[in-house]
Formats: C-alpha cells, sequence, structure tokens
C-alpha cells in the first residue's frame, strides 16, 4: 500500500504513467521471444475469461479509479497476470532479495520506484523514458516474483491462488479437472513463455488464456511448481491412472501398426 506520506502529486504521477492502453505482444515462435507490454491502469482489463474445463470463470478484482491501489495490487489485476500473487513490499525493500538483478534490469532504480510507489523521477522523464521504465518495471517484478514465491511467505501466497484454481486445470481428460501449477522452462528472461504444469499427469501446457501466454516464464521460474509440492504434499494428487488407448472399430491397435 502507499506509504502514508505520499501525497496526490505522487498518485496522479503513478496514474500517467500507467496512461497507455494494454498492448501485450509475444511471438510464440521458440527463440527469439520478443516479450513487450505497455500497462495501463486506464484501460480496464475486461473480465478474465479463464475456461478451465469450459465452465469455470474468474473475475479479476480490479480497483479501477482508486487512487489507493498500490501499483503491485494494480499490476497483479492486470489481465493475463492471474499467474502472480503480490509480493510483499517488506520483501523487495530488502536489499539482499534483489541480488543481482540490478545487472539484468535497465532503468533498475527507477523501475524499483515504480514498484514501489515511490515518485523519486516526477517530472524528470519524458513519455518515452517512461514507457520504457514502466517495461522495466514489469521485468523487474517478475524476476523478484520468480524469487519470492520460493519463500516461505510466496508459497503461502500462492498456495491461496492454487485453492482458489488461479493458474487453471489440467486439459487432459483423465485429469479430471485437475488444477495446475504455473511453470517457466527457463530461469532466463525473454527466453521462454510460462506454461502450466498439471501434478496429476506430471505434464507441462499452455496456459488457457492467450494474455497470460505472453507472460514470460522467468516470472515464475524452473523451481516453482516442485517446491511448492514438496513444501504441499498434501496438494500433490494420486498419479493419473487412466491412460487412452486408440481403438479401431473397438479393437486395440497393434503395437506394430501404430
Ligand atoms: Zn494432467
Amino acid at each position: 500500500m502507499l506509504n502514508p506520506g505520499s501525497s496526490t502529486s505522487a498518485r496522479s504521477t503513478l496514474t500517467a504513467t500507467r496512461s497507455n492502453p494494454i498492448n501485450l505482444e509475444a511471438s510464440s515462435s521458440s527463440s527469439t521471444k520478443k516479450i513487450t507490454s505497455q500497462l495501463s491502469k486506464d484501460a480496464k482489463p475486461p473480465p478474465a475469461t479463464i475456461s478451465e474445463t469450459g465452465s469455470e470463470e474468474t473475475e479479476l478484482s480490479t480497483s479501477e479509479g482508486d487512487d489507493d491501489t498500490s501499483w503491485i495490487t494494480w499490476f497483479c489485476g492486470l489481465r493475463g497476470n492471474e499467474l502472480l500473487c503480490e509480493v510483499d513490499e517488506e520483501f523487495i525493500q530488502d536489499d539482499f532479495n534483489l541480488c543481482g538483478l540490478q545487472a539484468q534490469v535497465s532503468h533498475y532504480d527507477h523501475a524499483l520506484d515504480m514498484i514501489l510507489d515511490n515518485d523519486s523521477f516526477s517530472g524528470e522523464l519524458d513519455d518515452e523514458e517512461h514507457s520504457g521504465i514502466e517495461n522495466a518495471a514489469e521485468m523487474l517484478y517478475g524476476l523478484i516474483h520468480a524469487r519470492y514465491i520460493l519463500t516461505s511467505k510466496g508459497i503461502n501466497a500462492m498456495h491461496e491462488k492454487y485453492k482458489r484454481v488461479d493458474f487453471g486445470r489440467c486439459p487432459r481428460v483423465f485429469c479430471e479437472g485437475q488444477p495446475c501449477l504455473p511453470l517457466g522452462t527457463s530461469d532466463i528472461p525473454c527466453n521462454s513463455a510460462v506454461k502450466i504444469y498439471c501434478p496429476k499427469c506430471e505434464d507441462i501446457y499452455f496456459p488457457r488464456c492467450k494474455y497470460q501466454s505472453n507472460m514470460d516464464g522467468a516470472y515464475i521460474g524452473t523451481t516453482f511448481p516442485h517446491l511448492y509440492l514438496m513444501s504441499y504434499p498434501s496438494s500433490k494428487p494420486a498419479k493419473a491412472s487412466e491412460k487412452y488407448v486408440p481403438r479401431v472399430f473397438g479393437f486395440k491397435l497393434h503395437k506394430d501398426s501404430k
């Protein structure tokens, strides 16, 4: 939340930084994935329709027009960011937790100020610089998030989201709507988009929601779902026992005919 000392001008500056329309794009080709985003607080994200198993819908709670909304709450409420939890500000304020990120993110100081709702750069920057800082803030938050969800507090926050099926369900028929967990296939930013992992069939899938598919997998990382299931063994379902068997006129196919 905002610091008690935050002024009205601080908030209006922040609103201005979120004034561009949402434009999330990611090429689905393999190696050179460019994940760009321009974020907007004013462009209200429509309610996310994550049609897991065709019936479930998740309404995002956005605090449109609420000036007390922190950047973190606003960012996590954007369509497509349902896979992210809100990182505790105390975690972000501890330099130890951010070690090494300065070298990975441009406009690091300004991006950090934006995430923490500090108004240190008000009036100094033009629109292009603001846009660059917004993109940097997104990446910085994502990389901090990947670290946070490996701490006990972060795992607890993700556990609550898992219980609410915020991460979607496995599309495989024999997994019977098993809730999934988010996963990155790389810990390096801009390498690959986020995937979902099913703990029942132990396979990974593209998220159903195309907005989620645009998110960088490094914001979750390769470790999270597995560490989570070690921390919450009761969340680990029994393995799927049934397996689909192809048949022609009711007869199983001979192995040589496949
Ligand atoms: Zn599955």
